[in-house]
């Protein structure tokens, strides 16, 4: 028999904590959001540089640099039944961003018109941290929230369950680099990095190869004197410019830093650096978690998770959307957020204990047959994301990925390889975009 309403706490309002209120309100529970900002989000939340600290450290802000656009074009972006399309042309001028891949502005506008169609700002506790979630005998969660401001007032709440959607892009992973501590110069990570002035002139070594270090080398290198992609997986001999720029160059990693100022990378070349910026990526992170969630986080890896979202002692109670990466996240999102739903009450049913302890195993098999270290367990690249989403899609009665989404997202990573300076202003799919907007027409 599916269980009566329950009242769930649900902890953040990004695309994960949106999503998830509006999927655990359909299935008629009664979600209460908590936000530690002030406005729905998250991530496209833009904090300005003034909010901004170098190396990140208990920093809360978003991670967002000014010149951000998306890396994926809208149409794959969206939630499964809100595309996300262009804005009318009757939107007030300055506000329209109708390119296919769009600045972050765009993509805030379009969560912010997802919660308000489907009703979810008057679900959300704004400037409302969570600071603690502990188990009760009963089994029920006490979630203790603190009012954000002069007072600071600590509240204690029962909730029949609690889903986790915190995000992980805030908590700074930082590189080790010997000697880093005695070199004179300034280290900042990518999370505190919003325009290229401060770079005028100044030697930079971005440490990093993911999508923010490709964005931010080639921001810098605009105004910088030298720019130095530190690449850990470049052969150690590495030493090349980048084509296009006679200031940016490509190497392996740092080997050491010097209290003379130098950077030594491995090849043994050696530069005087003035700024050395970390785009080394972010690390999970639960402060308002204990013992209790029987979950640990260990090389980035939070286990045992069943399907990257139930911890098997307290499920369904205890859950987390939005953990894999190398995903298109709003639409897994959305998907995990159904499965949850429909487990909490009870229309779907999850396997024993030991048959969700057998499917863990199988993603760390998984990922020693990729060679991959622990903290890439919920890295879902190559076609990984579309079985795990139609998985969750069939246990939820919903159609599958649809076949032009996953298409596009392949078309996108070809495009980008070819085109890397320009894969967001030229493609050739716009064979897949018409057949998007036909699909779409059933939701507008
Ligand atoms: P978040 O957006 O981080 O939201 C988490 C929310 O939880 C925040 O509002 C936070 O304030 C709140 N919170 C955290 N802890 C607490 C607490 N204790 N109490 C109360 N509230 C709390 N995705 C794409 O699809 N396309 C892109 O082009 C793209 N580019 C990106 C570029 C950058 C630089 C980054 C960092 C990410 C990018 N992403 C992109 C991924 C992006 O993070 C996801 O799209 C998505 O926004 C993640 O949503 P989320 O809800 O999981 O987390």
């Amino acid at each position: 028999m599916p269980s009566p309403s329950l009242r769930l706490a649900v902890v953040g309002a990004g695309a994960a904590g949106l999503v998830a209120a509006r999927e655990l309100r359909r299935e008629g529970h009664a979600p209460v959001v908590f936000e530690r900002a002030a406005a729905v989000g998250g991530t496209w939340l833009y904090a300005s540089p003034s909010h901004a600290d170098p190396l990140g450290a208990a920093a809360t802000h978003s991670s967002l640099y000014a010149s951000l656009r998306t890396n994926l074009p809208r149409e794959v972006m969206g939630f499964l039944d809100f595309p996300f399309t262009a804005p009318k042309l009757s939107s007030p001028a300055a506000a329209i961003d109708a390119r296919r891949f769009p600045g972050h502005r765009e993509v805030l506008r379009y969560l912010e018109d997802f919660a308000r169609r489907f009703d979810l700002c008057d679900l959300v506790r704004f400037e409302t941290e969570v600071v603690g979630v502990r188990r009760e005998a009963s089994g029920r969660w006490a979630v203790t929230s603190k009012k954000l401001g002069e007072k600071g007032e600590l509240d204690e709440e029962i909730y029949d369950a609690v889903v986790v959607c915190n995000g992980h892009y805030t908590e700074p992973r930082v590189a080790s680099i010997p000697g880093a501590d005695t070199w004179p110069g300034k280290q900042l990570h990518s999370h505190s990095y919003r325009v290229p002035e401060p770079f005028v002139d100044q030697v930079v070594i971005v440490i990093g190869a993911s999508a923010s270090a490709v964005d931010i080398s080639r921001d810098i290198a605009s105004v910088a004197k030298e720019v130095h992609i530190a690449d850990r997986s470049a052969p150690a001999s590495t030493c090349e410019l980048q084509p296009g720029y006679n200031n940016m160059w490509l190497h392996s990693m740092t080997d050491r830093a010097q209290e003379d100022g130098c950077v030594v990378f491995r090849d043994g070349s050696t530069i005087k650096v003035d700024v050395i910026m970390h785009c080394t990526g972010y690390l999970y992170d639960f402060p308002f978690l204990g013992d209790d969630s029987t979950i640990t986080v260990e090389d980035n890896c939070v286990d045992p998770l069943y399907k990257h979202v139930f911890p098997i002692e307290v499920a369904p109670d205890l859950s987390f959307i939005g953990l894999p990466w190398k995903i298109i996240p709003f639409p897994l999102f959305e998907l995990q957020s159904k499965w949850v739903a429909g487990v909490l009450s009870g229309r779907i049913n999850l396997p024993s204990k030991s048959e969700m302890m057998e499917d863990v195993k199988a993603i760390y098999l998984r990922r020693e047959a990729h060679g991959w270290p622990k903290r890439y367990t919920h890295n879902f690249s190559g076609d990984y994301q579309f079985e795990y989403d139609d998985w969750l899609a069939e246990q939820c009665g919903h159609p599958p990925i649809e076949e032009w989404r996953k298409m596009m997202y392949a078309a996108n990573a070809r495009n980008k390889a070819a085109r890397p300076e320009n894969y967001r202003d030229e493609w050739d799919d716009d064979h897949l975009v018409a057949q998007a907007n036909e699909d779409f027409r059933k939701h507008l």
